[in-house]
């Protein structure tokens, strides 16, 4: 249902990559189907000194559009003003509030706000505190704040960065984006789980063997490279992306689809994590770092790349929750960058039948796959009949397409979370809880490896990941069900 919202916008960051990239894209499809329409303006901040008309032309320019909708642009664009602000400069903060409170009569918009932050996670605290003190925040409607990723780079840091926003903004009000949350498929695991008897009686430690959950990524560090070397895959993909995916495999099924029952499970998941020792990091993890093959330059000769880096630029993993329907269910997981092929996708793997009356025959393993990208779709492998004399089985697919019924295609996450945020709901944002328990979980691994002085294994651009990955199932009498390219 579509209902339209009433909100003032202040992007912190309004110049930079993820602004333009991601946010005025996802605004502008929110303007098209009518979640905004009259009542909202967008306030762009940043440092270099652009004009409104320079910033409607970069807004413009974002979005893409194409014949009909050049019309719409325009007039979707004529509500971004743009205001030149150093966030650490106080007396910014009164022009700021100024041209806030003149958009917010001249669109009629009630004193709703929603604060973006969208720059570096070391100006969050400053600019929380002058919102407060600047009375940015308004009494008459809501005043939310959006928070990108790293929320910090160990539960010590996240713990003071929480803390320097919790003195201003209630958690009700902190909306931290995971932007996986916010992918179609990603939100299909709790449709499949809790919609369907024959999962729900499934979906536990009598009948799953095992579960796989890889997000690999073709690109190598591009543009981010100063970030990264300083975070690596656990710190980038494992604290949040994976770890929200586990939650949501292995939470118990909530009393409601609601935010407070949805959090308290997924939370209860991530605080069933099996922490492990130094001797059981070394041994249920792998680290690597992609080195220079088909055409493609290694890590360490990327550009503000260090030539000794010893940043990981993969990581896989065997982990547990110790809950009661997961308990002794190995969850591997492996994610990272100039792998064979960008793909997002869980494996459920679950166990043989007790006996095999077709014997000699071989049955294969049923296997559940929830494909997130690039191609949304779930397929489930059984055992049939192949058709014809005599009986002999075959491992089939059962296939779902979520678009393929003339259904539209998947919205993009930041547009389904920009319009969970305007209405309230946090459900598919992480909670503080949620983050904390998942850094006390990575901390144990990279404080082992920080200890360690062995040398980085190291793996081919295009291909998997190292051997040590493949060996972790090998050793379990498992294997990676995705393969890679042409899988
Ligand atoms: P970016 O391109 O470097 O943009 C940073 C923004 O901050 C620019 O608009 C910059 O504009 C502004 N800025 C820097 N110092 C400032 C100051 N003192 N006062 C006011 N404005 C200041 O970064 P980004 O890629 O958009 O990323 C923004 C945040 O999103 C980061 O936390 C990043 O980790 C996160 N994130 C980004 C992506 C992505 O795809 N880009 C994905 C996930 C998460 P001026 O130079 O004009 O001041």
């Amino acid at each position: 249902m579509v209902t339209e919202q009433r909100a003032l916008f202040i992007i912190f960051g309004g110049t930079g990559d993820l602004a333009k990239r991601k946010l005025y894209p996802a605004l502008f499809n929110l303007y098209r189907k009518g979640f905004l329409k009259e009542n909202f303006a967008v306030i762009g901040t940043a440092r270099r000194p652009w004009t409104d008309e320079h910033f409607q032309e970069v807004v413009r320019d974002a979005i893409h559009a194409e014949g009909a909708l050049l019309k719409d642009t325009s007039r979707f664009a004529s509500h971004f003003y743009y205001q030149s602000h150093n966030v650490n400069d106080t007396e910014h903060y009164t022009t700021l509030r100024n041209l806030a409170e003149k958009l917010d009569q001249k669109y009629e918009i009630g004193g709703n706000r929603m604060f973006y932050l969208a720059m570096s996670p070391r100006f969050f605290g400053t600019i929380a505190k002058h919102l407060k003190s600047q009375k940015i925040v308004t009494a008459a409607g809501y005043n939310r704040v959006i928070i990108e990723k790293p929320f910090g780079r160990d539960f010590a840091s996240a713990e003071e960065l929480n803390e320097a926003i919790g003195r201003y903004f209630p958690e009700k009000d902190v909306f931290r984006i995971d932007h996986y949350l916010g992918k179609e498929m990603v939100q299909n695991i709790l449709a499949v789980r809790f919609g369907n008897n024959l999962f729900r009686a499934l979906w536990n430690n009598r009948y799953i063997d095992n579960i796989q959950i890889t997000l690999s990524e073709s690109l190598g560090v591009e543009e981010r490279a100063g970030y990264y070397e300083t975070a690596g895959a656990l710190r980038d993909m494992v604290q949040n992306h994976i770890l929200q995916i586990v939650s949501l495999l292995t939470m118990n099924m909530p009393a409601s689809y609601s935010e407070t029952d949805i959090r308290r499970e997924k939370i209860y998941a991530l605080k069933s994590l099996r922490k492990y020792t130094p001797e059981e990091v070394e041994k249920n993890f792998v680290r690597a770092q992609y080195k220079a093959a088909n055409g493609q330059r290694g890590y360490r000769e990327e550009e503000k790349i260090a030539d000794d880096s010893s940043t990981e630029t993969f990581v896989a993993g065997k982990l547990f929750v110790d809950n009661e329907n997961f308990s002794g269910v190995p969850i591997y997981i492996r994610t990272g960058k100039r792998l064979s092929q960008k793909t997002s996708r869980i494996d459920i793997a679950f166990k043989a039948m007790p006996t095999n009356i077709f014997a000699p025959q071989r049955l294969g393993q049923n296997v559940l796959t929830i494909n997130i990208e690039p191609e949304g779709k779930i397929f489930m492998q059984i055992n049939v009949k192949k058709i014809g004399q005599g009986f002999t089985l075959k491992n089939s697919h059962l296939d779902f397409f979520p678009t393929s019924n003339g259904e539209s295609t998947f919205p993009e996450a930041y547009e389904k979370l920009f319009a969970d945020a305007l209405a309230g709901d946090a459900t598919n944002f992480t909670h503080w809880e949620e983050v904390a328990h998942s850094w006390k979980f990575v901390d144990t691994i990279r404080d082992t490896w920080d200890k360690q002085n062995d040398v980085l294994e190291e793996y081919p651009c295009g291909s998997m990941g190292p051997q040590a990955s493949d060996k972790l199932l090998e050793r379990d009498g498992c294997k990676w069900f995705y393969q890679g390219k042409n899988n």
